[in-house]
């Protein structure tokens, strides 16, 4: 089934990377993401960057647009179709996906508050990084921090900096270089994203300000460029599902349900999928696939639209029967005509297992 699925991937079909942001608390996180994602309120939905269940989802045009600046000096083709946003940052909700194997994220933005350097939940998501060995960029944020910053809002931020005076980068260098001493103190070389010798050794620092939005530009482009040209493969579209769920909901009127992020793969309604419950495995059938209606059509009386199915990658609430004791975080599978059911319980079951002796090591 894997090599018929693979034999379909076509290199030019590629998927959605899905990001995570995570950090300490109050590094920014939740400011970045609402400022990556709302840069022109009026017409954001224009712009084509819709809000999904769970996830924010910025087309690829979207942030050709908002990196017009940059490709001014850096010209840069996109090649994945957008970028797909997890909505909840930090880092609890990261930690609880335990899905074994594949995780969820294909790329993470580890946020440093600049002011503050390294911090222990900045560690603790370091780590987690690196033990799921998704790789990361970091953004070195509130820079508009430093003292006398002058702003240029939106701006690249290499723009930024030409504009500062020389005690602003006097001070940027030694906390940029405190940073990096403190990375390599825990075993990992970092390096200004524009000066990086070497990606494969040396992680990329993006500095950002989710205020102003300066060194955004910069981020949406090497989020782009580190997935298109560095997980090609993994971005390739299959047919083979690959899910994850979020949060098990209960919603008025549908019952309770699943967020979930489909990362690879199609779902259509009437699917029979199996899923890690606390008692053993769930074996269900999906009555409903659901988005959030758009934002101009929130006159309407439903709060969500139907699909009969979607493809990857997208955030998706999914209603059926006998979800209330699926876990979160754990992978969804779809049986297909020629899977054996029980071997997919089997799958479902080592997922329990592994969920178990996480619980008992925390
Ligand atoms: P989170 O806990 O990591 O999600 O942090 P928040 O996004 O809630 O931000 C924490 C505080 O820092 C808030 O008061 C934000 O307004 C502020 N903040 C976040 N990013 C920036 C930034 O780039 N510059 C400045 N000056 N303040 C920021």
């Amino acid at each position: 089934r894997w090599t018929e699925a693979l034999t379909r991937r076509d290199k030019d079909d590629l998927r959605c990377p899905v990001v995570c942001i995570l950090g300490h608390v109050d590094t920014g996180k939740t400011k970045l993401l609402d400022k990556i994602r709302r840069t022109n309120v009026q017409d954001r939905e224009a712009g084509g960057i819709t809000q999904q269940i769970g996830a924010t989802y910025i087309p690829a045009d979207a942030i050709r647009d908002r990196t017009k600046r940059l490709q001014d000096t850096e010209p840069f083709d996109i090649k994945v179709p957008g970028l797909l946003v997890i909505d909840t940052p930090g880092h609890e909700s990261f930690n609880n996906l335990r899905s074994r194997g594949s995780g969820l994220c294909d790329i993470g933005i580890l946020v440093v508050d600049i002011m503050h350097g390294l911090e222990p939940q900045t560690i603790e998501s370091l780590n987690l990084l690196k033990m799921r060995k998704t790789p990361f960029v970091v953004a070195l944020n509130k820079v508009d921090r430093l003292y006398s910053w002058k702003e240029d809002p939106e701006a690249p931020i290499r723009d930024s900096f030409a504009q500062q005076n020389k005690d602003v980068k006097r001070e940027f260098k030694e906390r940029m270089d405190k940073a990096n001493l403190t990375f390599a103190e825990n075993g990992m070389n970092t390096a200004l994203y524009y000066e990086n010798p070497d990606v494969r050794s040396y992680l990329n620092v993006v500095p950002t300000s989710a205020h102003t939005g300066e060194g955004i530009p910069d981020m949406l482009q090497i989020l782009c460029k580190l997935t298109q040209e560095r997980m090609h493969e993994k971005l390739m579209y299959v047919d083979e599902v690959q899910c994850t769920v979020l949060e098990v909901k209960m919603v008025e009127g549908l019952g309770t349900t699943i967020d979930v992020i489909l990362i690879n793969g199609v779902l259509r309604e009437g699917m029979t999928v199996v899923l890690t419950g606390l008692n053993g495995p769930v074996v269900t059938t999906i009555r409903a696939l659901v988005t959030p209606q758009p934002m101009r059509e929130l006159r309407v009386k439903s709060a969500y639209v139907h699909h009969k199915e979607i493809r990857a990658a997208q955030g998706i609430k999914i209603v059926a029967p006998n979800l209330e004791t699926v876990i979160a975080g754990t992978q969804m599978y779809v049986q297909t005509p020629e899977d054996d059911l029980d071997e997919l319980k089997d799958e479902v079951n080592t997922e329990m297992q592994d969920v178990l002796s996480r619980m008992d090591k925390s």
